[in-house]
């Protein structure tokens, strides 16, 4: 068994790809940029990684689902409603369906495994807790939700710093700490390392697993070169006092990951990462296509099986 550790649109091409390659995968999503909207509980991570397996995810945006229509967001806009979040309409029944199932007091867990199950997903995927995280991005124009930075504000903003507001106090499902205790490798999908993993390592039950299971936690690196593949991953990590690149990323997984995985052309790197404590592996991280996904991730299955 292998888990994933996933975040959203660079990590479902990893484990979609592993679920290419092996039948049985366990994806711990990230919940920080979980959101209330409209009196719905959006989990954008969540629903990345399932419509991703599912085969409905639409590839061009990255989220949401392919072909979908946007009357509902526009008649909202059209009343005057805040409109900055884009929800399809056919995303809309999952976050109806989620929003009334936590009403009838059914945790996260088990509303995942019932929309997993709907769609046709064989896949597990699993929130890192059932209990509420939320990322909060300082700027100097205030602290906000994530999702009001990057989607509402456009990741204009300079960041002070990323903080996760109920981590402390957040524990672990018991199926998030059997699958880390039971797997035969713990892959951190190449994420936005902050506010992706970040949210995750940040829950103390998690991070407490994560340390013991260190030397099966193999990472793989999201910055080639001096920055990120796409995303804000860099003024978050700039805010955090990290360097942009491969050695940054180790410096932030060091205690929870015994493996990093550069791109080639970062190989470089390999000597500073050793010094923390990391094995390195370089190979072509890049993942172009269903066969960049599946090729990553037989190497990554490869490993898993040394
Ligand atoms: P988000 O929730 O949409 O930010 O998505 P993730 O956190 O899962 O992924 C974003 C990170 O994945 C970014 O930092 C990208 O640099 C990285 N990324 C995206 N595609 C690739 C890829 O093909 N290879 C690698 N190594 N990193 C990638």
């Amino acid at each position: 068994m292998i888990t994933v550790l996933a975040g959203g649109t660079g990590s479902v091409k990893l484990v979609r790809g592993l679920a290419s390659v092996s039948k049985e995968i366990t994806a711990v999503c990230n919940v920080g940029d979980n959101i209330w909207l409209y009196g719905l509980y959006v989990c954008p991570d969540i629903d990345t990684i399932t419509y991703g397996l599912a085969g409905l995810l639409d590839q061009k945006r990255g989220w949401g689902i392919r072909g979908d229509t946007f009357s509902f967001i526009r008649q909202m806009e059209a009343m005057g409603q805040p409109a900055w979040f884009a929800l399809g309409d056919r995303d809309l029944a999952t976050h109806v369906y989620r929003t009334e199932m936590l009403r009838r007091k059914k945790s996260l867990t088990e509303i995942t495994g019932a929309i997993t199950e709907m769609l046709g997903v064989g896949q597990k995927i699993l929130p890192a807790t059932d209990d509420e995280v939320e990322t909060v991005i300082s700027t100097p124009k205030g602290a906000m939700h994530l999702q009001e930075f990057w989607v509402k504000n456009g990741a204009r903003p300079a960041v002070t710093g990323v903080t996760f507001r109920g981590a402390d106090s957040a524990r672990p499902t018991r199926q998030v700490v059997d699958a880390i205790r039971n797997s035969e490798k713990i892959i951190m999908a190449p994420a936005n390392p902050v506010s992706s993993i970040g949210p995750m390592l940040a829950i103390p039950g998690v991070r407490r697993e994560l340390e013991r299971a260190r030397e099966k936690v193999i990472a793989v690196s999201p910055i080639i070169g001096g920055g990120p593949v796409s995303g804000p991953a860099a003024k978050y990590m700039n805010a955090l006092g990290l360097e942009v690149s491969p050695a940054g990323v180790a410096r932030y997984y060091k205690d929870v990951a015994g493996s990093l995985v550069i791109a080639r052309t970062d190989s470089k790197m390999a000597g500073r990462i050793e010094l923390l404590g990391m094995k390195v592996e370089t190979t072509d991280i890049m993942m172009k296509g269903r066969r960049g996904e599946a090729r990553l991730a037989m190497y990554l299955a490869g490993m898993a099986r040394n």
